[in-house]
C-alpha cells in the first residue's frame, strides 16, 4: 500500500490489522470536490463508515462536514477537530439527550425522519433556548437496486417521511416553535452502482421542493445523501464526478441551480482505501471443503456474515504452485464466521492475507464477540505510517464489568 509492504506492517503490528491509505481517501474525495466546485456545497463524510479520529481529522482538514447518526459520533467529530457547524444529524431514532447535545454544539442541520421526531425536537429546542435547523428526510420510493439490508428509499422501509405526506409534514415543521426549515434530504440506500435511481429520486425531491416553496416555505439546501457504490468484485459504479455532473445538470435544467448542494458519502470515500490483514493459522483440507483458518473473524469484519458480502482476498506472499479452492474462515464459534468462500489461493500457514475494500463498514461494525479484542488500525501515506488505534487487550474488554459481592 502506497510505498509500504503490508507484510512488514503485519509483522510489525500483528494481525488482524486494518490499514488505510490517506492518499487513497483524499483521492476518492477529489472528484466530489471537483464536481461541486464553483457552487455552494458541503461534502459530509458519513462517520459510521469509518469513524477513527485520524480519518475524521483528515476529512475535516480537507474541508468536509460530517453526517452523524448519534451523539457519540458528534463527540468523535469534535474530538477530531471537526466543526459542528458542518455537521448534519441523521437517523430515525434520535434521543432527547442527543438532540440537546447536538443543539448545544450548534450542528448545522437535523435530518428529521418523522412528525413525532419533529415535535420532540421542537420541545427540546424550546427548552434549550436554541433553534433547530431541519430538513426532512423524504422517502422518494425508488428502488436503488441494492441489498435489502442497505436499501433505504423504498416504501415499507423504516427511513424517512413518505413522499405523499412530506408537504404536510413541512407545513407542521414551519409552524412549530424552535424549528427552522432549511433544506430537504434523501438517502436511498448504499452500494448503489447505477445513476438512474439517483436521478429518479432527485426528480421526486425537486417536485416536492416546488410544492413546499409554493406553500411559502423556503428550502435552502438539497441534501442528496450518500450511497455511491464501490468495486468489490465486478461492480461498475459511476465515478462520483460523473454522477454529480448528471445530478447537477438536472438541478440546473429544472431551475434549482442556486441551491446549496450537500452529499453524505461514506463507503465511496474510504471503502477501497483500506484492507484488513490477517494471518493464516491452519490449513484444514476436507472431503467437501478446504478451510483456510485465519486469525480475523466476523467480529473484526462483519460484512460477509451480515450481508453475504463478497470481499476480495489476496495473499501478500507470492507463492508458486497451483491455486486450490479455500473457504477463508475465522476462529469464532459460528458457521456464519467466514470472510470468503470458494477462493482460489496458493497459501501456506503463516502467510498474511489482505481482505480488500475493508476501509468502510469494517472496523466500525466490529465487536468483541468471543472476547476478542478489536484490531489495531494503521494509516499510511507514502512511506510513512502511524498507529491510529491500538489493539484492544482482554483487560480493556472487561474493564467496565463488576463481580457480585461475595
Ligand atoms: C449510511 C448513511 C450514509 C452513507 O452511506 P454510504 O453508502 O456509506 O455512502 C449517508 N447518509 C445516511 C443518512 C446514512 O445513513
Amino acid at each position: 500500500m502506497d510505498d509500504l509492504s503490508l507484510k512488514d506492517l503485519a509483522r510489525q503490528h500483528g494481525t488482524p490489522l486494518y490499514v488505510y491509505s490517506r492518499r487513497a481517501m483524499l483521492a476518492a474525495l477529489a472528484p466530489y470536490q471537483a464536481a461541486l466546485q464553483g457552487r455552494p456545497h458541503l461534502v459530509c463524510f458519513a462517520v459510521k463508515s469509518n469513524s477513527n479520529l485520524a480519518v475524521l481529522q483528515m476529512f475535516a482538514q480537507a474541508g468536509c462536514g460530517f453526517d452523524i447518526v448519534s451523539a457519540g459520533e458528534l463527540e468523535r467529530v469534535l474530538a477530531a477537530g471537526g466543526d459542528a457547524g458542518k455537521v448534519v444529524f441523521s437517523g430515525v431514532g434520535k434521543a432527547r439527550r442527543e438532540m440537546k447535545q447536538a443543539l448545544e454544539a450548534g450542528v448545522r442541520c437535523f435530518n428529521v425522519e418523522s412528525t413525532a421526531e419533529l415535535e420532540v425536537l421542537s420541545e427540546v429546542a424550546t427548552q434549550t433556548g436554541r433553534t433547530a435547523r431541519v430538513s426532512l428526510r423524504v422517502n422518494p420510493d425508488v428502488d436503488a437496486g441494492t441489498h435489502p439490508y442497505i436499501s433505504t428509499g423504498l416504501k415499507g422501509n423504516k427511513f424517512g417521511v413518505a413522499h405523499e405526506v412530506a408537504l404536510a409534514t413541512y407545513r407542521r415543521a414551519a409552524e412549530l416553535p424552535g424549528i427552522e426549515v432549511v433544506g430537504i434530504d434523501c438517502h436511498i440506500g448504499s452500494q448503489i452502482t447505477e445513476i438512474a435511481p439517483y436521478l429518479d429520486a432527485l426528480d421526486r425531491v425537486l417536485d416536492l421542493v416546488e410544492s413546499i416553496e409554493s406553500a411559502g416555505i423556503p428550502i435552502h439546501h438539497l441534501d442528496l445523501g450518500g450511497g455511491l457504490g464501490i468495486t468489490y468484485t465486478d461492480e461498475t459504479p459511476p465515478a462520483a464526478d460523473v454522477l454529480i455532473g448528471q445530478l447537477l445538470a438536472k438541478i440546473d435544467a429544472r431551475g434549482h441551480g442556486h441551491r446549496e448542494i450537500v452529499f453524505e458519502p461514506g463507503r465511496s470515500l474510504v471503502g477501497n482505501a483500506g484492507v484488513l490483514l490477517t494471518e493464516v493459522m491452519f490449513l484444514k483440507p476436507g472431503e467437501q471443503k478446504n478451510f483456510c483458518v485465519v486469525d480475523a473473524a466476523m467480529n473484526d469484519l462483519m460484512r460477509p456474515a451480515l450481508y453475504e458480502a463478497y470481499m476480495g482476498i489476496v495473499n501478500t506472499h507470492q507463492r508458486a504452485g497451483a491455486a486450490e479452492t479455500w473457504d477463508v474462515v475465522g476462529p469464532v464459534c459460528e458457521s456464519g464466521d467466514w470472510l470468503g468462500r470458494d477462493r482460489a489461493l496458493t497459501v501456506q500457514s503463516g502467510d498474511v492475507l489482505a481482505v480488500l475494500s475493508a476501509g468502510a463498514y469494517g472496523m466500525t461494525m466490529s465487536s468483541n464477540y468471543n472476547t476478542r479484542g478489536r484490531a489495531a488500525e494503521i494509516m499510511v501515506d507514502g512511506s510513512q505510517s502511524w498507529v491510529i488505534r491500538e489493539r484492544e487487550t482482554p483487560a480493556d474488554l472487561f474493564r467496565h464489568e463488576h463481580l457480585l459481592p461475595r
